[in-house]
């Protein structure tokens, strides 16, 4: 059996983690906390990072740094994972959910625009598949309305967005903010992990305290301030110094594990570029803007039922594949207080968005057995 997801060890996180043993310090903030924070910060010039349990929590801190209250309004995508939303709902944020675009699972940026009013705090822009937003047209709303960019770069680690001024820079150095997973689906994982990346620095101080429940901790531990106590609101959002040297173990291998990805992720799109012809089945479209951090590979069928026929077809034949997100605004949780518009390209890409196999040790024949199973089925469908 192939199966969709499996999450690849590099070899070296066991050593780590009993290093961080001997070393005799296991809570949050050590040394390979520091380590994963700093890499961060040396490789892509984020002003600062703080590591965190999962991405949910990394976004759940960033609605408490804009300090989001009860009837503010929070643009996002309804083509995204829950917690996307969530994080800004549990502060009693008004979700106003956008489109998809046309050729790309993420939001639209000309829709955002139209769907701002007087409460809207912030725009939270998903880099689906690790593939850029239009950053500069979302940035320019931002500045326009006075508005918070929260990215949800989730799937988006060691990719790129070249703006109108020619320089490249990394997604999640664009927002004001930034929130990454490590979870085990994702590029870089540690099973269950986050990172929020900080570029204002007006958040840099607070951060740190929000993520230490609400105390003064890490000024502490620098000497900044002789006593430390409770000076604000917060929660436990930081990682013990396990799940951070299992991380380490990883990120250090990041450009090994970058490459054996692409590799992967070019060898589907050749198998299964002639497909598009043929049976009008689309495959990801790069803009010119962004980069292909190799994340995910997904398909995109004509309607449902050939989706759901494909996935039987794969699933008869030993491969597990799987669809994505269901439109947030049609979940069973927000469905009926949702006022908006229909949202056509989200439920488009809810109904035929087909994600295959995608992990380090999938080898060239496996990707050879799935591309020619595909084939197969739209051979006879
Ligand atoms: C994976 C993912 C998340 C959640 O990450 P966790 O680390 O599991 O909390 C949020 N948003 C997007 C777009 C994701 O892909």
């Amino acid at each position: 059996m192939i199966r969709f997801n499996y999450p690849y060890i590099t070899g070296n996180e066991m050593s780590y983690i009993e290093e961080a043993i001997h070393n005799g310090r296991l809570a949050g903030n050590g040394e390979y906390t520091k380590k994963c924070q700093r890499y961060f910060e040396d490789r892509w010039g984020f002003k600062k990072t703080l590591l965190t349990t999962s991405c949910t929590d990394a976004l759940e801190m960033c609605a408490l740094l804009l300090d989001i209250q009860p009837g503010d309004e929070v643009i996002v995508p309804s083509y995204t994972f829950v917690s996307t939303a969530l994080a800004f709902v549990r502060q009693g944020a008004k979700i106003v959910f956008a489109d998809s675009g046309k050729k790309h699972p993420g939001i639209d940026e000309e829709a955002i625009e139209g769907l701002i009013s007087p409460k809207t705090k912030a725009i939270v822009p998903v880099h689906y598949a690790g593939v850029a937003c239009n950053m500069d047209r979302i940035m320019e709303l931002a500045n326009k309305y006075n508005l918070f960019v929260v990215e949800d770069a989730a799937q988006a680690i060691d990719s790129y967005y070249t703006g109108r001024d020619g320089v490249q820079r990394p997604l999640g150095t664009l927002g004001h903010l930034s929130a990454f997973s490590f979870h085990e689906t994702k590029n870089i994982q540690c099973g269950e992990g986050g990172l929020l990346g900080i570029n204002d620095e007006r958040f840099m101080k607070r951060a740190e305290i929000i993520w230490e429940k609400g105390t003064n901790r890490a000024e502490f531990f620098r000497g900044e301030v002789n006593k430390y106590g409770w000076v604000d609101t917060g929660s436990s959002f930081l990682p013990s110094e396990l799940t951070a040297a299992f991380l380490w173990g990883q990120l250090e291998q990041l450009d090994q594990i970058q490459r054996c990805r692409k590799d992967i992720w070019n060898r589907y799109k050749s198998n299964l570029n002639n497909l598009t012809e043929e049976y009008s089945i689309r495959l990801p479209t790069i803009p010119e803007f962004a980069t292909n951090n190799a994340h995910m590979f997904y398909i995109l069928c004509n309607n449902i039922q050939e989706r759901t026929g494909l996935i039987q077809h794969l699933k008869d034949n030993g491969v597990m594949s799987v669809f994505h997100y269901l439109s947030l605004h049609e979940s069973l949780y927000f469905r009926d207080n949702y006022r908006g518009e229909e949202l056509y390209y989200s439920n488009i890409y809810a109904n035929c968005l087909l994600r295959l196999p995608f992990y380090v040790n999938l080898t060239p024949q496996d990707i050879k057995t799935i591309s020619e199973l595909i084939k197969d089925f739209y051979g006879r469908y």
